[in-house]
């Protein structure tokens, strides 16, 4: 069984997060549960496919105008390791080729659009690697948990959603949706070396505690939003994330597998060779 078909929420089912273990290695032999250096050593191979992946796609765009792209969503509740496997991650691959954007609290502006507004505008060019830090789905969490809008409105986004991510497959997008998934030990434990550790307060919120207690109704709100917006153009993933380095093995190789789909080559010269080195003398 492939990776993807061990971590994918199948299309239509019911989603329960509580029945999948954030200390799981899904995918990997027994004898690989705690090997760290293997996973660490994979991880320098698979970056290497998805920079050369990465650069045919960006090559394939800039010569032939194909509007291809991939978006990798990434999701998880605070401490789950979002911005390291940004940098684990999408870190193998060129800088020039990727496209990546963190969505924070909206600001007026963007609250004076529709949910969707935001979004559309930080979709990645054609020919690159997107990566959305938070993405449309804090529109029906966060906004669910705390009541930012009513429910008939947030209950109606999940078919937005589904609607828009259907447009942009169509449009060439390729949309890959990954949720850290981290116990609530694991994010005491990460709470707690931030602030242990000066280099670390930066990462930390006093309102992440505050989020913290309200750890039940967000599992509920991720359960209801993977359930609802698994697509069979853009399913949802859960990659167990309580350890890092199986989090972002898991991270690459799905991206690696998506991508590999795409059949990426690059693109034939469009002028004669011979007739180029003869110039060339
Ligand atoms: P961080 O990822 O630590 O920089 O935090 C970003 C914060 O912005 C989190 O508390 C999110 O819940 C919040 N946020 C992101 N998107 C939205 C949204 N659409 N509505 C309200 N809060 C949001
Ligand atoms: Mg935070």
């Amino acid at each position: 069984m492939s990776l993807r078909d061990a971590l994918r929420i199948d299309p239509g089912s019911k989603v329960d997060l509580a029945s999948i273990d954030p200390d799981g290695t899904p995918g990997l032999p027994r004898r690989r549960r705690a090997d760290k250096r293997w996973g660490r050593a994979e991880l320098d191979v698979l970056g290497l496919q998805l920079a050369s992946m990465q650069e045919r796609l960006f090559a394939t765009a800039k010569v032939t105008g194909s509007r291809r792209r991939v978006l990798l969503v990434l999701q998880a509740m605070d401490c789950g390791g979002k911005d390291g496997t940004v940098r684990k991650v999408a870190g193998t691959m060129n800088p020039q080729g990727l496209t990546i954007v963190g969505f924070g609290k909206p600001t007026p502006e963007e609250l004076a659009h529709d949910f969707l507004w935001r979004i559309t505008r930080a979709l990645p060019g054609p020919g690159q690697v997107g990566v959305f830090n938070r993405s449309q789905y804090e529109d029906v969490l966060v906004a669910r948990v705390h009541k930012l809008v009513p429910k008939r409105t947030w209950q109606a986004r999940y078919r937005k959603i589904n609607e828009f991510e259907a447009a942009q497959a169509a449009d060439g997008v390729t949309i890959l949706k990954v949720m850290l998934h981290i116990s609530r030990d694991e994010q005491h434990k990460r709470l707690a070396e931030r602030l242990a550790d000066p280099t670390k307060y930066w990462k930390y919120n006093p309102q992440d505690i505050d989020e913290r207690a309200l750890w039940g109704d967000y599992q509920a709100a991720y359960s209801d939003a993977l359930s609802a917006c698994s697509t069979a153009v853009a399913p949802w993933y859960v990659v167990p994330a309580d350890r890092k380095w199986y989090r972002d093995w898991a991270v690459a190789t799905l991206l690696r597998d998506t991508m590999a789909d795409l059949d990426l080559t690059y693109p034939p010269a469009e002028f004669d060779v011979a007739t180029e080195l003869a110039r060339l003398g």
